[in-house]
């Protein structure tokens, strides 16, 4: 064997060895019950990493089929929302928020669809809202309520800097929501009009999708 793959060869068992040794606690927190949800991500991560459980993954920045899509952070999409639409890895732009929703035409999910358009060429853009989602019917009044308990202060509550209100007042009707957020990314001043850009809502268990025209 030559003298480079002796020395690959005990660079990656120091790697295994390091590894073991980091994660041998944090198995032991586990067990005792103490390990917490970012303790859990870490020690995957260590494993995945020294595994190459990264390797089906590699690919490059450009959207391979020039397509973003705006969709939910609700957990049941985590992994669906990709299985459903048949993305890869490499695919597309996926930018995520509370509803699927543009809510200020300066906002950074705005921002991310025009730096996807510009820089990293993509052609189409999917709204993805889903059913059933939380930020229906989301009002502030609810959240009011809740940071009081969390002990913010009510001066915070009264802030003139912000319509809070309107920040965290979700939609009442998900038709109508994707339809604005629709009609948001394509009208937006700077987006370009030969972008497409149309709207859909997810069946959140089943995955399909109905077009909002
Ligand atoms: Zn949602």
């Amino acid at each position: 064997m030559n003298p480079d793959s002796i020395t690959r060869i005990q660079e990656m068992e120091e790697t295994y060895d390091s590894v073991r040794k980091d994660i041998a606690p944090l198995r032991e927190y586990k067990e005792s019950g103490q390990m917490d949800s970012i303790d859990k991500v870490l020690a995957f991560n260590r494993q995945f990493v020294a595994s190459k459980g990264y390797e089906p993954f590699v690919t490059d920045k450009f959207p391979a089929r020039k397509l973003a899509v705006l969709s939910c952070m609700d957990t049941r999409l985590t992994v669906l929302l990709q299985e459903a639409l048949g993305l890869k890895n490499g695919d597309a732009k996926i930018i995520k928020n509370a509803g699927a929703v543009i809510p200020s035409p300066w906002d950074s999910a705005m921002q991310s669809l025009i730096v996807a358009v510009y820089e990293l060429g993509v052609e189409e853009i999917m709204v993805v809202a889903h059913t059933d989602c939380g930020a229906c019917n989301m009002s502030f009044g609810h959240f009011r309520k809740e940071m009081l308990k969390r002990g913010i202060p009510e001066a915070e509550l009264q802030r003139t800097d912000v319509n809070l209100d309107q920040w965290l007042e979700g939609f009442h009707d998900t038709e109508a929501s994707v339809r604005a957020t629709v009609e948001a990314i394509a009208r937006h001043p700077l987006m370009p009009k030969d972008v497409t850009v149309r709207g859909f809502i997810m069946e959140t268990v089943t995955g399909e999708l109905t077009e909002v025209k």
